[in-house]
């Protein structure tokens, strides 16, 4: 049955997110933006009403919410500010792995620490030299009797300045390529060190550091999946995760077309409303049109996950499709209020910095376009369930 109109259910988790975003995130999201101000208050507040760590399952006292939800919590959030919602869901693509590889003891250690408190995860795979691809890591973990010592710099890691928790990907067999690759559960202790905090174009309420991991000793308990088997566990992830990249895209995407759609009723010029100029009127239909279908194929790409079926390819189809959407559409919110777009005193032009991110964060849109690619001249039957892309 292809159905997606929500249960009651799910439209109260999207009003419980569309409130908090309007009350909590929004009247202060531009603020936030100027400043680059962490927004530790709204993340307290966000675990205090149970928008953090959805997906955790319920038999470690979260949510146990389905990815649909997600998507759902995703877009509203990040229709109040798409930085502050990647604070709140990083723990999301931290919490994937762990709940993917870790055992039963680690899982419930982890999880039920982040259930108690508002405490933060980090997904730590990119390296200076090692983006999009990751098989040129050089952080290394050795193994030492029943430890592993982890060496390396990780950059761009979402929350690395405030996580108590790091994923960290590390080479175990440095000669075999993306086949050498390992995943952790690491704690933070004082052989973590945040070397950077970066300074953005946009989601400026996010932060983004350089972790460096100096003789870090892990138990080798804290080992996530097999050794050697980090990379395939990253896929994995990534088919979990994009689906809500593509929502926070949409709810972007979204909060910009509704600034334009009132803007466009305002705004005088030649006598009318822009919004009766056919030009206008066809910038707003384009963009209400990229709106829904973005919002779509993130759903379904949820849906299939919630099924137990592999996403690769849809997951792919909607963060590219999103992330280009809401890059175009936030650009045409701009163009939509003129000169006026451009200066930071009116809403959009933050949100045409935000978008941007959509496009290269968790795979760029080329990444994802090699994914469709692959996917499409080699496909897999989508009946299978959902393993890993390598
Ligand atoms: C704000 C922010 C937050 C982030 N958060 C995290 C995080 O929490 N954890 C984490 O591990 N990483 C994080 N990242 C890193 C992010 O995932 C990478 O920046 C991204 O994967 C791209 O890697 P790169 O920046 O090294 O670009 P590169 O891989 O160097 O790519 C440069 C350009 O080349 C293109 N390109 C590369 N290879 C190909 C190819 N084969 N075919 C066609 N085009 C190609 C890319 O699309 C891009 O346009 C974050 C980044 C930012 C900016």
């Amino acid at each position: 049955m292809v159905d997606f109109s929500l249960t009651d259910e799910q439209k109260n988790l999207r009003e419980l997110a569309h409130d908090f975003a309007a009350r909590e995130i929004r009247p202060v999201a531009w603020e936030l933006d100027r400043d680059s101000t962490w927004p530790q208050a709204i993340i307290d507040k966000a675990h205090e009403v149970g928008l953090m760590n959805t997906h955790l399952p319920e038999q470690y006292g979260g949510p146990g919410l389905d990815y649909l939800d997600g998507c759902i919590i995703e877009e509203e959030l990040s229709w109040g500010c798409s930085g502050v919602q990647t604070s709140l869901g990083a723990n999301g693509l931290a919490s994937a792995p762990v709940m993917l590889g870790g055992s039963e003891d680690v899982k419930r250690e982890f999880a039920e620490e982040l259930v108690a408190e508002p405490k933060l995860a980090s997904f730590c795979l990119t390296e200076p030299d090692a983006g999009s691809d990751v098989s040129g890591m050089r952080t290394r973990a050795v193994r030492k009797g029943d430890k592993y010592v982890i060496n390396g710099s990780k950059c761009f890691i979402t929350n690395g300045s405030y996580a108590d928790w790091f994923v960290v990907y590390a080479k175990t067999d440095p000669e075999a390529g993306h086949r050498g690759i390992s995943a952790f559960l690491v704690r933070r202790d004082d052989t973590v060190i945040v070397d950077k905090k970066e300074d953005k174009l946009g989601q400026r309420a996010s932060n983004t550091a350089t972790i460096t991991f100096n003789e870090t000793e892990v138990d080798a308990r804290y080992l996530l999946g097999e050794e050697n088997k980090g990379f395939k566990l990253a896929m994995m992830v990534l088919d979990r995760t994009r689906p809500g990249v593509a929502a926070m895209a949409t709810g972007i995407a979204r909060a910009a077309f509704e600034f334009a759609c009132d803007y466009s009723k305002e705004r005088v010029q030649f006598g009318v409303p822009i919004a009766m100029h056919q030009a206008i009127q066809f910038m707003i239909a384009d963009m209400a049109t990229k709106v829904h279908l973005s919002r779509l194929a993130a759903w379904n790409s949820a849906v299939l996950l919630d099924q137990g079926k592999r996403n690769t390819l849809e997951s792919s189809h909607a963060k590219r499709f999103a992330a280009d959407s809401a890059m175009e559409v936030t650009t045409d919110a701009v163009q939509v209020y003129g000169g006026y777009g451009f200066i930071k005193d009116y809403p959009v032009e933050k949100l045409m910095r935000d978008a941007k991110i959509m496009q290269l964060y968790e795979g760029t849109s080329q990444i994802q376009r090699l994914v469709i690619a692959r996917e499409t001249l080699l496909p897999r039957r989508i009946e299978e369930p959902a393993t890993a892309t390598a």
